[in-house]
């Protein structure tokens, strides 16, 4: 096994920043003395090293030695040992001499002189960064502006499409989302402050905006800015929709039915074709009956709304301006809508089988 490990005798790593002192490592390998007993030579001539013999027998148990050091360092998360130190000792027992070298060094975490000290740190989660430091204090103070209703200076705003965080987004959230109330004069949003809002939410994780954003799909006031939110950051979630329909949220469910995704995925199509299924087994809200208008007319047909509306049973759509809704409860808009939807589904599902073939 090879151990991308830098190994030096000295205190440093050339063109390196030692970064952090893991722990102390050693090797030991053990070899009999009688390798070197075929080579006739003394102490002396071993350790000065004047025989080419010895030398080459040396580097290889010197490579070995090391080759195990390096293997306990890289388990230990190091990629580099300063202050390497050989031993040779001769142990003997039981009438055999044997040698035993010994490595010893210390496991260090190296980096290159030329990174960032972000990348430093990013590389080592046990410390924190004055950089990381500084931003979390700005957080904290933007945080602490927003809960008092105070917005954010144009280099705070800078600062947090650089770092986007849930706590910031739920408060800014709240803001346009009050903001949409008339009769909420805490709250006055200028064109400046949406487009810095839109443009920071933009900048947020999308898993994490599509759980905040759907359940508020449900509030007829803050619907329009949280579709515009969804529509423009491709946020549609058939799971979500499919949750606002089994709460009975039609009106809400069908309005996202004209979001996108970036990607679609089989299991996408899948809560796609559910949710299409859903709609079409929708319960009626109005009925149809047969009354009489008066003592001496004739009994006709007629078409209730859900409203109580008595329409001509030829009427699709209740004829009361307010209503517009057919015996299903949807106004031709949303009507539309579906179909669109469908449209959709079908073209996706044609084009998952296409890809299949
Ligand atoms: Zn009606």
């Amino acid at each position: 096994m090879v151990y991308n490990v830098l190994v030096s005798t000295t205190s440093s790593v050339p063109n390196m920043t030692i970064f952090k002192h893991i722990d102390l490592v050693s090797a030991n390998v053990v070899i009999g003395t009688n390798i070197f007993s075929d080579i006739a030579a003394t102490f002396t001539d071993f350790f000065g090293g004047k025989s080419a013999t010895y030398q080459g027998k040396l580097q290889e148990i010197y490579k070995e030695v090391i080759d195990e050091l390096k293997s306990r360092a890289a388990t230990i998360g190091a990629n580099a040992i300063i202050g390497l130190k050989i031993d040779f000792d001769e142990i003997s027992g039981g009438g055999k001499s044997m040698f035993m070298i010994s490595a010893v060094g210390t496991a260090v975490h190296v980096v290159s002189c030329n990174s960032s000290l972000d990348q430093v740190y990013e590389s080592e989660k046990s410390c924190i960064s004055s950089t990381t430091l500084a931003n979390e204090i700005t957080k904290n103070r933007i945080i602490q502006l927003l809960k008092q209703g105070i917005f954010p200076t144009e280099e705070y705003w800078q600062y947090m499409l650089n770092y986007p965080n849930d706590e910031t987004t739920i408060l800014l959230l709240d803001v346009l989302w009050r903001g949409q109330d008339k009769f909420d004069y805490n709250v006055t949003i200028t064109d400046q402050l949406k487009d810095n809002i839109l443009n920071y939410l933009k900048r947020v994780d999308s898993l994490f905006a599509i759980t905040i954003l759907y359940p508020k799909i449900i509030d007829i006031k803050c619907r329009k800015i949280t579709f515009k939110i969804l529509k423009d950051n491709n946020l549609f979630s058939p799971k979500h929709v499919i949750d606002l329909i089994q709460k009975n949220e039609l009106s809400a469910a069908i309005y996202c039915l004209e979001l996108d995704k970036v990607t679609y995925t089989m299991d996408d199509l899948a809560q796609m074709v559910e949710i299409s299924d859903m709609l079409g087994n929708i319960p009626n809200t109005g009925e149809t009956l047969v009354v009489k208008s008066g003592l001496l007319s004739k009994e006709k047909a007629r078409y209730i709304c859900e409203n109580g509306h008595t329409n001509s049973i030829t009427s699709e759509y209740c004829d009361s301006l307010s209503c517009l809704k057919n015996i299903k409860g949807l106004t031709k808009i949303e009507v539309s809508k579906i179909d669109d939807f469908r449209v959709k589904v079908d073209s996706l599902k044609s084009l998952f089988a296409s890809q299949s073939n």
